[in-house]
């Protein structure tokens, strides 16, 4: 027999020993065909029906035919499905009609197409109507299928429809659709089959058989239009999955009013709260719910309007979330009083929303602890993060008259731009022309999708939570709200108006997702307070306790370690006590010569870089050196008992002075004006700046080099550190201080310098009479360092990568140059995988990182070692720290709940597995 492509929803047990598991399944039949067949196993009301698999998609977009056996095994579960039924497709006795549903492994909401009312022709007709005596659904019905056939199969635009129904429509002076009689649909019917054959070129199909073909193709082939690619790119969801095809027989919730259609989550998807959310059309067909065209009701009123199909309805939902163990997102039909469920997925939902529910859940014993982890998301931990409206500055622009209205609270967020009225528009202005966006619409379509991932925020003026706007911004975190309905929007003078005021595209706007508001104008935003965000911090102290268990990672030596800890990059003390709050548990690097830049500091910095002679030079250090002591004390107590790494100065000292084509232009205007006042030092500095000139400054006097060029500098740093933690050792604070040295090369450049520091340690401990624990250590930033790790481990107690630059020099790029002139063509092109800037480059940064860990252990087993480059706070890269058997990452203070987190997950993805030896 040929290989199997067809499965009736009843076959899972064959799709499973197929597949292996139900990994396997769900990428064999989808997501949406797995749920119908694992909700058919369930003895949940499904109507009958089967999937053609992803594999004869693949195999269709390979060759541009069906594979060899499926059509004929299509046809052959056709044949069950109509037994099941008892119907018969295309028989106008008794007919079955059938929908053409994609669906892939992953969900991607509205990308793809659907065909509903298969099987529905000239003689089918006169048949539904004997049996039904409903002519004006079937005419609808048959309208439909004609419409989205040829929007569908043909690729003809949706105006060619649209606009010949809303004339036909005003013309009648009909308001609303169900204003439309029997013979109006009827009088449709004939234009959109004529509109069809003068697009198409040939009549609607008759033969139902050939419907059913062609719609099978147009879904394969949907997999690959334009805007189903750009979904998954931004999804990251691989080219190579395909979909699957769901033939699924009609049910019908346009029966009349005992007949409705809805969609329903088990929790709201916004907020995560334990409650039904949904909403529901009676005599209607599901599309209508989901483009939120019309206004539909919440599915509560179901208890009121239909009572015995709600109870079922709440039982059967309650039921599926707890098999799935997740939020789950519904569709159902309710045909003549009778219930059927269409889909079920789990829900797409927000960030804040991901938290709740899982935490819950855990807390339910409905999943683990470590589930619960593992099912937030690192960007999900980052949206939550950003920052939201200042609530008096909220209130204010509310006094004021700024609130322009209100409408349905969709996704939470806060955001401020300039509205445009189409995605085309709100993309260009976004990418191009490098504006904050908000993307105002009547109602979005799968086709709006860009112009959305590229906006800051999303406004419509019509549909519900469950419309495609509110579904799509939830996804992809985006700040949105819907269904504003007292804001008309004119997409022809492409204006918005609210009570008489009137906002014209371009205009400022802000639009808070969390309450549904929106204000004319920009309204300050705030960072959000991690203490209120409990559930938050509940999963994060999870995410420690797996991270901390003593066992959980294999190194690649084969020794069981505890996993990551998440330090923060922090220059002032401030910023270390955001880092503690936010979860660091030390400063895993101290840029010191920020504090260089204070501008009251920077003239004798200044001085001290144009000294002539050593005591010049040490005078103006010694001015700088209580500001630095007060400097590292403020860090020292922010971090009481935490390690600090504070890193010796390390950019060329031209940074420090002022520009020279500057400089030079001012000389030459006093020159010219005769000026000679001030002449003579500003000529003396000029030449000063000249003299330091060098071709390619980072790679020239600093880091390291420059601290033996210059020692001055770092011995008064290095005073002013020990100085700073004995202080605070005598006023009973605990210190770890570190020190770092930056841009080694050679272990000898250590050799030089690193004692004379060590010496000046002892002394001030001397002095002061108090003894703390310490280090001396490196950066590894310079490939070199990383393959003579062994020898610099003999003196170095600690390693930080610095990744920007070891990336930097690694690769050969200048960071900035890279960034703005080759680095997007290289990731377009496929050169590079990411931009390794951002995303630790494994194969090659990688590979030295994970050689200079394994060699400098050799020296000295317990090394300490980190990572305070961008890279620490990026989750891929974090998974690698942990790989390698880096100790902890160090990131900017606002990304340690993410870097947590990602620590959390990379040690529970490779639990008990042992990583080998370099990368
Ligand atoms: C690095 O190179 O990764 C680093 C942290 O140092 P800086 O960015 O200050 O050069
Ligand atoms: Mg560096």
């Amino acid at each position: 027999m040929s290989k199997k492509w067809v499965y009736l929803f009843d076959e899972v047990a064959q799709a499973e020993a197929y597949a292996g598991d139900w990994e396997g399944v769900r990428t064999l039949l989808g997501g949406k065909g797995s749920g119908l067949a694992d909700m058919t196993r369930a003895g949940v009301p499904v109507p009958p029906g089967f999937t053609i698999t992803t594999e004869a998609c693949n195999e269709y977009r390979k060759s541009g035919n069906f594979p060899a056996g499926m059509w004929d095994q299509a046809l052959a579960a056709l044949a069950v499905t109509e037994q099941k039924t008892g119907k018969k497709f295309g028989s106008p006795a008794n007919p079955l009609l059938v929908s053409c549903r994609s669906g892939a492994k992953f969900s991607m909401p509205g990308m793809m197409n659907t065909i509903l009312n298969i099987g529905m022709n000239d003689t089918v007709v006169e048949g539904m109507i004997n049996l039904t005596g409903n002519p004006r659904f079937v005419w609808d019905s048959y309208r439909r299928l004609v419409e989205m056939f040829g929007t569908t199969v043909f690729d003809l635009e949706d105006e060619i429809f649209e606009h010949p129904m809303a004339a036909y429509k005003a013309q009648k002076g009909y308001k609303v659709d169900t204003q439309m009689t029997a013979e109006d649909w009827q009088a449709l019917v004939a234009e959109f089959k004529s509109l069809f054959k003068k697009h198409v070129g040939e009549d609607f199909p008759q033969d139902v058989y050939k419907q059913l073909e062609l719609s099978t193709k147009a879904v394969f082939n949907s997999w690959m239009a334009d805007k189903a690619v750009t979904y998954r790119k931004k999804e990251k969801i691989s080219e190579d999955l395909g979909t699957a095809v769901n033939i699924v027989t009609m049910v019908f919730g346009n029966m009349g009013n005992d007949s409705a259609t809805g969609v329903a989550f088990t929790r709201d998807p916004s907020t995560g709260d334990r409650k039904m959310m949904g909403e529901y059309l009676i005599n209607a067909q599901g599309e209508d719910v989901v483009a939120g065209i019309r206004n539909t009701d919440p599915v509560e009123k179901m208890g009121e309007t239909m009572p015995e199909v709600y109870k079922q309805f709440m039982e059967i939902s309650g039921r599926l979330e707890k098999h799935y163990r997740d939020v789950q997102d519904v569709e159902f039909t309710v045909e003549r009083g009778k219930l059927w469920m269409l889909q079920t997925r789990n829900a797409k939902r927000t960030g804040a929303a991901a938290v709740k529910i899982a935490v819950d859940m855990a807390n339910d014993g409905l999943i683990s602890r470590e589930e619960a982890i593992l099912r937030v998301s690192a960007d999900q931990v980052d949206f939550l993060l950003h920052p939201q409206f200042d609530p008096n500055a909220k209130r204010d622009a509310a006094k004021s008259g700024k609130l322009f209205g209100k409408g349905v609270n969709a996704s939470p967020g806060a955001a401020v731009g300039q509205i445009y009225f189409d995605a085309n528009t709100a993309e260009r202005m976004a990418k191009e022309q490098k504006q904050n966006v908000i993307m105002v619409r009547p109602f979005t379509k799968p086709d709006d999708v860009h112009g959305m991932i590229a906006s800051q925020g999303v406004l419509t003026s019509e549909g519900g939570a469950s419309s495609h706007a509110a579904v799509v911004a939830r996804q992809f975190g985006i700040p949105c709200v819907v269904g504003a309905s007292a804001i008309k929007i004119n997409l022809e003078n492409r204006t918005m108006q609210s009570a008489g005021v009137v906002a014209h595209e371009g205009d400022w706007i802000s639009v808070d997702g969390a309450t549904g508001e929106v204000f004319l104008g920009r309204i300050p935003t705030q960072q959000p307070n991690l203490e209120e965000q409990k559930d938050l911090l509940t999963l994060l102290t999870w995410a420690d306790e797996v991270c901390a268990r003593p066992e959980i990672r294999v190194l690649p030596t084969g020794e069981k370690s505890r996993g990551l800890q998440v330090w923060a990059n922090a220059d002032y003390p401030k910023d270390a006590r955001r880092a503690r709050s936010y979860g660091a548990v030390g400063i895993g690097l101290c840029r010191t010569e920020h504090m260089f830049f204070e501008p009251e500091r920077l003239p004798t910095v200044q001085k001290m870089i144009l000294a002539e002679t050593s005591e010049e030079r040490t005078a103006a250090l010694d001015i700088l050196l209580p500001s630095q002591r007060s400097d590292f004390d403020g860090l020292f107590d922010a971090m009481n008992g935490h390690p600090v790494i504070i890193r010796l100065i390390d950019p060329p000292l031209h940074e420090f002075m002022p520009d020279e084509e500057k400089l030079l232009e001012e000389v030459i205007t006093m020159k010219v004006k005769g000026e000679t006042e001030g002449l003579a030092a500003k000529e003396k500095l000029l030449s000063a700046i000249k003299g330091m000139h060098e071709s390619n400054p980072m790679m020239g006097l600093r880091g390291v080099r420059l601290s033996i060029a210059m020692p001055e500098i770092v011995e008064m740093q290095v005073r002013a550190i020990f100085e700073a933690a004995a202080d605070c050792t005598l006023r009973g604070v605990v210190v770890h201080p570190e020190v770092m040295i930056p841009l080694t090369g050679t272990v000898n450049e250590l050799k030089w310098i690193q004692p004379r520091l060590e010496r000046i340690a002892s002394a001030v401990m001397g002095e002061k009479k108090v003894n703390f624990s310490y280090k001396f250590g490196t950066m590894i930033e310079i490939p070199r360092a990383a393959v003579t790790a062994a020898e610099i481990a003999t003196l170095a107690e600690f390693f930080s990568f610095g990744t920007n630059d070891l990336t930097q020099m690694t690769f050969g790029y200048s960071r900035d140059d890279a960034e703005r002139n080759f680095l997007v063509i290289y990731v377009e092109q496929k050169i590079l995988p990411v931009n390794p800037f951002q995303t630790l480059d494994r194969e090659g940064v990688g590979k030295l990182m994970s050689m200079a860990v394994n060699d400098g252990r050799k020296t000295r087993p317990n090394l300490e070692v980190g990572i305070c480059g961008e890279h620490g706070g990026d989750p891929s890269s974090i998974e690698f720290c942990h790989m390698i058997g880096n100790n902890y990452v160090s990131c900017s203070p606002f990304r340690v709940p993410i870097a947590r987190l990602a620590a959390a997950h990379a040690a529970l993805k490779h639990a008990g597995t042992s990583v080998a030896e370099d990368k």
